[in-house]
């Protein structure tokens, strides 16, 4: 007997876990020079190339199915760009990917270029956590199926992550399918042999408590992160990192929050930067609103029109830092 959503779920994992790859590939090559003259080329091929595998992908196996895409193919197609197409092309061709020719990788990318809401697409994150990228810190690919405003699919690729089916192997895929439970297993094995099951932490009281953050001040407010931490009386020092690694953390009991606290006002969460963790976290046992308390709303397009932040818990700290964060008038 088959599971719900096996065939997509196959599909997936072997889409990020090439995306993965090359991704790891292409930051293993980024030189202290690249850094110093904060050339963003490593990033923009790995961004583009992670794209491109994981649409042609999903285009083999279920080509009715829109996919909502961080990245389109325009500037590449431009003649300046050219250098930069060619290079996408020889890391696909390195990868062993059939059929890569230039008009094709443009095809697959412009695939991922859907923008409104369907009742059953995909949405995609190529490379999310592009400056930890940079940084040779951490990064996610990220790819989600959504069917009827509900997320049902979740995969999470995160190379620099120690995976916690192996102790020391670096790079985990994360995945979940709704109703089934979260997992991790090792970037290089792919088997579901090799997957253990994933939990969020059983903390109940915020003294204990650790919260995961953005690195990045102007993506999530770190002022009033301290502030709320104040106020519960958290101790231990944030985790910062870069990606949606975050959920992954959350969802392995690494850590038992993570806020993600507007900085201005008007700001709306990109969809792709979400997906894929929500229903990670949410199948480890966890809870996931915006700062509001609010579901989030994945029927509305690229953006998460409807809610300002996020807010992850372990389920049982949920109740009280959403009070809290009401109390203390956190919004933008
Ligand atoms: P992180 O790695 O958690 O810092 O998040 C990276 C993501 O932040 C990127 O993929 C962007 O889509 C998103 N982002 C960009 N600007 C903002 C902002 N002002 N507030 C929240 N997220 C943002
Ligand atoms: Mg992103």
């Amino acid at each position: 007997m088959t599971k719900p959503y096996e065939s997509e779920l196959k599909t997936a994992l072997a889409a990020v876990k090439q995306a993965s790859l090359i991704c790891r590939s292409v930051q293993s090559a980024i030189t202290d020079e690249v850094l110093e003259k904060k050339d963003k080329s490593p990033v923009t091929i790995a961004d583009f190339s992670s794209q491109a595998v994981i649409c042609r992908e999903l285009l083999q196996a279920f080509p009715a199915d829109p996919v909502i895409g961080e990245e389109d193919a325009a500037e590449l197609k431009e003649s300046e760009n050219r250098e930069f197409l060619e290079k996408i092309v020889s890391e696909l061709n390195a990868a062993g990917v059939p059929d890569t020719t230039p008009a094709h990788v443009c095809s697959w990318i412009d695939h991922g270029g859907a923008k409104t809401y369907s009742d059953r697409f995909w949405t995609l994150d190529p490379i999310d956590g592009t400056k930890g990228f940079l940084r040779k810190e951490q990064y996610a690919v990220s790819l989600a199926l959504i069917v009827e405003g509900k997320i049902v699919l979740g995969v999470l690729g995160c190379p620099n992550l120690p995976c916690p089916a192996e102790g020391t192997v670096t790079g985990t895929i994360y995945y979940a399918v709704a109703g089934q439970g979260s997992f991790a297993m090792p970037l290089e094995q792919n088997n579901s042999q090799a997957s253990v099951p994933i939990h969020v932490t059983k903390t109940p009281d915020f003294s204990e408590s650790r919260f995961c953050e953005s690195v990045e001040s102007g993506h999530s407010s770190h002022g009033h992160s301290q502030q709320i931490a104040e106020q519960l009386g958290i101790e231990k020092d944030p985790r910062r990192l870069d990606s949606q690694a975050k959920y992954a953390i959350v969802g392995q009991g690494e850590a038992d929050i993570y806020m993600r606290l507007p900085t201005r006002a008007g700001y709306r969460e990109k969809i792709w930067d979400h997906a894929a963790g929500v229903l990670l976290v949410e199948e480890a046992g966890g809870t996931v609103s915006d700062i509001h308390g609010k579901p989030l709303e994945f029927n509305q397009g690229y953006e998460l029109s409807n809610n300002q932040g996020v807010i992850v818990t372990n389920g049982l700290l949920h109740p009280k830092l959403i009070q809290t964060l009401n109390e203390l008038g956190i919004s933008q």
